[in-house]
Order: C-alpha cells, then sequence, then structure tokens
C-alpha cells in the first residue's frame, strides 16, 4: 500500500451489502422485512443494510435454541467434547485475524493495530474456556459414616447475550465462549451500530462443528418491541448477560424482574488513575495515555480521570499535555494510527458535547475538538483538560471518547475521596512506590478491579465486573461458570 492510500479511505474486498439474521442454522431476514442503515465511521456514509429483529424473530430464535437445548446433543456432550469445538473455533479465528480486524477496524473505526489485538484476544477467550470446563470440578463433601454430598452442575437453557459497539468481537466471544463451554445454546443480540464482525460467527461456528440451532443472532435495536427489549422479556430466555451503559442495565434489570432472570450486567465506567508524588513518572504518564486514548477512549476500563499529587502536579500537567498531542490520529487502517473515528455521529456528538462543556468547566491543555486534516468523519483530537473540579460533569459522567480530565490532591484521604466520589465503580490505577500505600489504597477504593503500577493487563481467571453504578456480579474463570450452570446440591445418606 502506498502512503497515499493509508491516507484515504480504505474499503475491504468482498464488503456484505446485507446482513441478515442467523436462526436454526439458517441466514434469513426479518419476517416483516424490516432493514436498517449501518455507517461507516471514516466517512459516516450508509454502507450495508442490516435486518433489523423484532419480537416475532426473537420468538423464532429462542424456540430453535430451546429445541437445541432440549432435543440437540450439545448440553448432553462430554466437556472435552465441547471443549474440542471451542479449540477449532479459537483455531479459525486466530486464523482470520487479519480479516476479522480488517473488517472490525472498518465497521467500528478502531485502530488497524488494536483491533487485530482484540481479534486475538477474541480467540484466547474460546481457548480460555476449552481449557477452563476440562478441567472444571465440583464440590463434595463428606459427614464421616452419615452423608456425602455433591454438587451436579448442570447447563440452563437458553442464554441471551447482549453486547454492545466497542471492542464488539471481543465482548461477544467473552459471553459466547463461556455460554457454550458449559452446555448452553444462545440468542446473540450484538450493537447495532456495529453488526459486521458478529455476521461472521455463523460461518466460523458451523465450521468448527457447533450443532445446528446451538448459536442463534438476531441484529437490531434493543428498545421496547426490538430485538434486544424483546430477547429480555421472552419467558424461556432464563438468563441474560448484558454489557452496555448503566442505564440500559436499569431499564433491563427492571424488565427481567418480573421473570426472575439470571442477571450479569458489565456497564459503565469512570475509571481514577492515581499518581503519587513517588511514582515512576515515566511508566505512569505512558500507561495513563495508554489508558484513556487506546481504542479511542471507547473502554469500559479506560482511565479517564487522572488525580496527580500537587507536588509534581503542574510537571505532570505539562508532560501528559506534550504527549497527547503527539498522539497520532489517523484513518483506522493505517498501521500507524493510535487513535481512529468514533464509532458513529451520534456517539461523536455525544462525545464533542463533552469536550465544549469541558471548555466551561475547566483548563483544556490539549485537543479540544476536530484534529486538523479531518473535516469529514467521527475524528476527535486526543483532549486534555486539567484543574478539573470533582463537581464537574468531565469528572463525573462517562464520556467514553479521548478526553480526560486531570485533578490535583493534596493527601492521601483526599485521593481517596476523590477516586470514590462518583457513581461508577469499575477499574482503578495506582501509581506509587510504596508498596503499603499502594495495598491499602487498593482494599479502600470502590472499583472491581485495581490495576498496582500496571498497565490495564487482563489475566482471565480473575473476576471482571464493577461495584456501584458498573455492574452486578463478576465474569472472569470460574465466575463464568458459575453464572452459566446451575448448581444442584445431592445429598446421600449413608
Ligand atoms: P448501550 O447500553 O446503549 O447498548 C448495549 C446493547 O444493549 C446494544 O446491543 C443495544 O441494542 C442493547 N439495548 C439497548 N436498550 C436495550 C433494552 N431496553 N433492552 C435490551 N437491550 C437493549 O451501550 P453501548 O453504547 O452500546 O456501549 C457503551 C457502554 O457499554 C458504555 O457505557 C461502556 O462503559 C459499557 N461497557 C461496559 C463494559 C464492561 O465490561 N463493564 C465493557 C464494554 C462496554
Amino acid at each position: 500500500m502506498t502512503d497515499t492510500a493509508l491516507t484515504t479511505r480504505h474499503v475491504p474486498a468482498d464488503l456484505p451489502t446485507r446482513i441478515q439474521h442467523y436462526i436454526d442454522g439458517e441466514f434469513v431476514d426479518s419476517l416483516d422485512g424490516d432493514t436498517f442503515d449501518v455507517l461507516e465511521p471514516v466517512s459516516n456514509e450508509v454502507y450495508l443494510q442490516a435486518a433489523s429483529g423484532k419480537k416475532a424473530d426473537i420468538d423464532r430464535a429462542v424456540a430453535a435454541a430451546k429445541k437445541a437445548f432440549d432435543e440437540g446433543p450439545w448440553p448432553r456432550m462430554l466437556p472435552r467434547e465441547r471443549s474440542r469445538v471451542l479449540h477449532k473455533i479459537a483455531d479459525i479465528v486466530e486464523s482470520r485475524d487479519a480479516r476479522l480486524a480488517e473488517l472490525e477496524s472498518f465497521d467500528s473505526g478502531l485502530p488497524i493495530t488494536q483491533a487485530l489485538g482484540q481479534a486475538r484476544r477474541a480467540a484466547e477467550n474460546f481457548r480460555f474456556f476449552a481449557d477452563l470446563i476440562v478441567a472444571q470440578s465440583d464440590d463434595t463433601f463428606k459427614v464421616p459414616g452419615r452423608q456425602i454430598n455433591y454438587v451436579n452442575r448442570k447447563p440452563i437453557g437458553v442464554a441471551g447475550l447482549i453486547t454492545p459497539w466497542n471492542t464488539p468481537f471481543m465482548l461477544e466471544s467473552w459471553k459466547l465462549g463461556p455460554a457454550l463451554a458449559t452446555g448452553n445454546t444462545v440468542v446473540l443480540k450484538p450493537a447495532e451500530f456495529t453488526p459486521l464482525s458478529a455476521s461472521l460467527w455463523a460461518g466460523i461456528f458451523e465450521e468448527a462443528g457447533l450443532p445446528r440451532g446451538v448459536f442463534n443472532l438476531v441484529n437490531g435495536f434493543g428498545e421496547e418491541g426490538f430485538a434486544g427489549d424483546s430477547l429480555v422479556k421472552h419467558p424461556d430466555v432464563p438468563l441474560i448477560s448484558f454489557t452496555g451503559e448503566s442505564r440500559t442495565g436499569q431499564i433491563i434489570f427492571g424488565n427481567a424482574a418480573p421473570f426472575l432472570k439470571g442477571l450479569s450486567m458489565e456497564l459503565g465506567g469512570k475509571s481514577p488513575a492515581i499518581v503519587f508524588a513517588d511514582a515512576d513518572l515515566d511508566a505512569a504518564i505512558d500507561a495513563t495515555i495508554f489508558g484513556v486514548f487506546s481504542l479511542n477512549g471507547e473502554r469500559c476500563t479506560a482511565g479517564s480521570r487522572i488525580l496527580v499529587e500537587r507536588s509534581i502536579y503542574d510537571e505532570f500537567v505539562e508532560r501528559y499535555a506534550a504527549q497527547a498531542k503527539r498522539v497520532k490520529v489517523g484513518y483506522p487502517h493505517d498501521p500507524d494510527t493510535e487513535v481512529g473515528s468514533l464509532v458513529h455521529p451520534e456517539h461523536f456528538e455525544k462525545v464533542m458535547s463533552y469536550v465544549e462543556i469541558g471548555k466551561t468547566e475547566a483548563r483544556l491543555v490539549a485537543g479540544g475538538g476536530r484534529p486538523k486534516g479531518f473535516p469529514e468523519g467521527n475524528f476527535v483530537a486526543p483532549t486534555v483538560f486539567a484543574d478539573v473540579k470533582p463537581d464537574a460533569r468531565i469528572f463525573q459522567e462517562e464520556i467514553f471518547g479521548p478526553v480526560v480530565a486531570i485533578t490535583p490532591f493534596d493527601t492521601d484521604e483526599e485521593a481517596l475521596a476523590l477516586a470514590n466520589g462518583v457513581r461508577y465503580g469499575l477499574a482503578a490505577y495506582v501509581w506509587t512506590n510504596d508498596l503499603k500505600r499502594a495495598h491499602n489504597f487498593a482494599q479502600a477504593i470502590d472499583a472491581g478491579m485495581v490495576w498496582l503500577n500496571s498497565n490495564n493487563v487482563r489475566d482471565l481467571r480473575t473476576p471482571f465486573g464493577g461495584v456501584k453504578a458498573s455492574g452486578l456480579g463478576h465474569e472472569g474463570g470460574y465466575r463464568s461458570i458459575d453464572f452459566y450452570t446451575e448448581q444442584q446440591a445431592v445429598h446421600i445418606t449413608l
């Protein structure tokens, strides 16, 4: 590819112009024939039509998944047999990582190198749960001479999986992997902004030998009467795993309540990175730049608030702003791009409105609007606000874009109060060379996950989830297996 080609739009070869649902092993349109437009984020031009699922389509998909659960081999197969299929899925995803990344980057605006990392992580999610299900053991308890008690673990039924548009393929795999490993059948409702990569699952699963009806996909919107809402309200779907905004999570919680469904909710965040004066400043700056600007800032665990100890505050802000200005904004398919295009014009407008709000609330030290050279599409310059007060909207509200708020603190107590002073509690990052302080801070902070002197690096065995408005329940490792299975206690009198 020439340099000029890298500066212009890149359209992947063989791009589909329409996307259908996938129900009971067949690609099908909506029963009412309805479709919706999908936009390319670099130009905001419509590039395909996707089938818009309604209640009737969800009914069909759930019926297929229920039949596959009630009659099919999948829930009754040995863990080793299911594991083989899951490993094949991982192999296929790995072998197609470049194509997956190309399509994901085109559809979502993510930088191509980061989309490639996400495709590999999707394969790893399948591999991890393929291994875990084989290693799974359940509790047995003996009362000598009187009783033996053991646990029977069973798949639950049709799992409803509802996912967001940020890193869509990877986040879908994070639910599909454990739901399928444990023997459930599924109906996936991917995000309406980014249906492209999800449309590839059907072919991958067929090739890997997943039985018909085990995986079903219905595209469409979330609101009442549409696909997402209908899935939540379907009586034959006993569990819903949802990732998305906290507000949507509240609505789903209410709609699932009459059915007493099992719920796992991975919601929004406004995660703090706390930098103490004794920290390794170079490492802290690099990590906090990456922490909020990677994945276009469209990352639930983004460190979108940076709290900095007063004695290093001025130096930090100056160096941070200079480095933010060097972050390379570019077309998503360019391998040098570090921040691509935001996913959709609606989301772009939301992020830009926060940039304008920020200008009235704090001191702008980098970015602050469209980057030069990108008159079209959803491009936002990496934006840094300093001296942000804790009651500012840009301190309190999730922006979900390349925008960061920096705030000074004087004492450990003040840092903790600032860190915890928002409704969210997903992740936190602490930078200090004082070991005791780091561990005590981790203990006191309201966050589901804490990284000490570390970038956001995941270990799939650890719990993933948030507290407060950031979520309900934890997935990751055996917690995912627990969510997708019933545990029946069996008692035997001796
Ligand atoms: P969203 O809540 O708008 O949509 C998520 C999904 O829910 C979409 O598929 C949508 O169609 C569907 N939906 C919407 N209303 C629904 C309803 N009433 N019933 C059923 N389904 C409905 O979220 P988004 O804008 O796509 O994603 C961004 C959000 O996701 C951010 O808040 C981000 O922090 C969060 N997120 C959290 C995690 C995590 O693990 N905690 C990970 C990624 C993203």
